[in-house]
């Protein structure tokens, strides 16, 4: 028997979003059933509910950082029990064989990842639907655990952001000493200012809002600086070793690799609809490396957490009901968010 579960959907591309009952399904053997408690807001949630990068499945239940607690499990679950604290990132399933997901990299799945909304199941018709919603079911291979360090709500925006922002820094080695620069303090960026500065590095935080000057800081950046002022990117001019660029909207990548020093990298985790145009001057004016990254496998994502867990570190978050989020919509385009909305999932009829 299917479960009826309430959700709040975009009936179609752009459309506000409105309450729309779903049917999650009975826990398979490797299914673990979530109740789910908070539920984040990312960026991403907007461009796909407005059709921004093109396409999408509607009726679309957002959300991608999810967070409860087991209600039921499967017979043949081993490594979750009802009760447990767990999440659920961007995707619940892969083909489980290619190079990729041999590597614990699902997000790069040859048959691509069956993401955790606006996707289709591996049989290639269920839609599937996020965690705008009270309740989930997903394979056990796919659930995360979250460290009991780490207060619930504050935890899931982990999920996304911060497994989007941790991932980077790693692989492209930022390492104590480093300068790095985060473009954007939204909910990505504000990730990105707490994870680089645990793993050591100089953080300075390049922002269109001077008023996020006192956040920033307070966020434990060692430095602000105000896109908008004349002087910044002259004054920055080859400062970072790395520059995690996190942005929502079309902006001008060039002048930010004028502030890379020689051999450094700009990691590309906004993904805004508009292309940009690329000068190929800053790259070959000191050898900079541009480059993109994609949230990050399930085995990353659970050591960002125990990192996270480790170091003290959650996210800054403004829990709202769910019937306010169309307003937190708008917020977060203004650049409004202090520094992610997370839905108290309570707040379902
Ligand atoms: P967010 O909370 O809305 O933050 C984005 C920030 O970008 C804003 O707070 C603002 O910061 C800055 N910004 C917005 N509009 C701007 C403009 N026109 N010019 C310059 N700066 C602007 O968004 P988010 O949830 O962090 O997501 C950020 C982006 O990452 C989105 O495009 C999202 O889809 C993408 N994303 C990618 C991945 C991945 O795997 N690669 C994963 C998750 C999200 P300031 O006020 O400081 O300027
Ligand atoms: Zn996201
Ligand atoms: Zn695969």
């Amino acid at each position: 028997m299917p479960l009826p579960t309430p959700a709040y959907a975009a009936m179609t591309a752009g459309s506000a979003l409105t309450p729309f009952a779903i049917e999650r399904r009975t826990p398979r053997a490797g299914d673990v059933q979530i109740a789910i408690r908070y539920c984040g807001v990312c960026h991403s949630d907007i461009h796909q509910a407005r059709g921004e990068w093109g396409g999408g499945l509607f009726p679309m239940v957002p959300g991608h950082e999810i967070v409860g607690h087991v209600s039921a499990v499967g017979a043949a679950v081993t490594r979750f029990a009802v009760g447990d604290a767990v999440g659920v990132g961007c995707f619940v399933d892969s083909c489980r064989h290619c190079d990729a997901c041999q590597a614990g990299e699902e997000q790069f799945c040859r048959e691509g990842m069956t993401a955790t909304y606006n996707s289709l199941e591996r049989d290639g018709r269920t839609p599937t639907h996020g965690g705008y919603s009270t309740r989930i079911v997903v394979d056990e291979a796919y659930v995360l655990r979250v460290p009991p360090a780490i207060p619930l709500d504050r935890a899931a925006p982990l999920l996304c952001a911060g497994i989007t922002t941790y991932s980077p820094l790693r692989r492209f080695g930022v390492q104590a000493g480093h300068r790095v620069a985060v473009v954007g303090l939204g909910g990505l960026g504000h990730m990105g200012v707490k994870l680089a500065k645990a793993m050591g590095a100089n953080v300075t935080v390049l922002s269109t809002s001077p008023s996020k000057r006192d956040d920033a800081l307070q966020l434990g950046a060692d430095e602000f600086a105000a896109t908008g002022d004349k002087g910044t990117f002259k004054r920055l001019a080859r400062r970072f070793d790395f520059i995690l660029d996190t942005v929502s909207a079309a902006h001008d990548y060039n002048a930010y690799l004028n502030l890379l020093e020689r051999d450094g990298t700009m990691v590309l985790v906004g993904l805004p609809d508009q292309p940009v145009p690329l000068s190929a001057a800053p790259l070959i004016m000191g050898r900079r490396r541009l480059a993109g990254s994609l949230i990050g496998g399930i085995r990353e994502t659970q050591e960002m957490l125990d990192f996270c867990a480790a170091h003290g570190i959650a996210a800054d978050i403004e829990p709202i009901p769910i019937g306010r989020i169309n307003e937190a919509y708008e917020r977060m385009i203004r650049g409004d968010v202090r520094y992610r909305f997370v839905i108290d999932c309570a707040s379902f009829g």
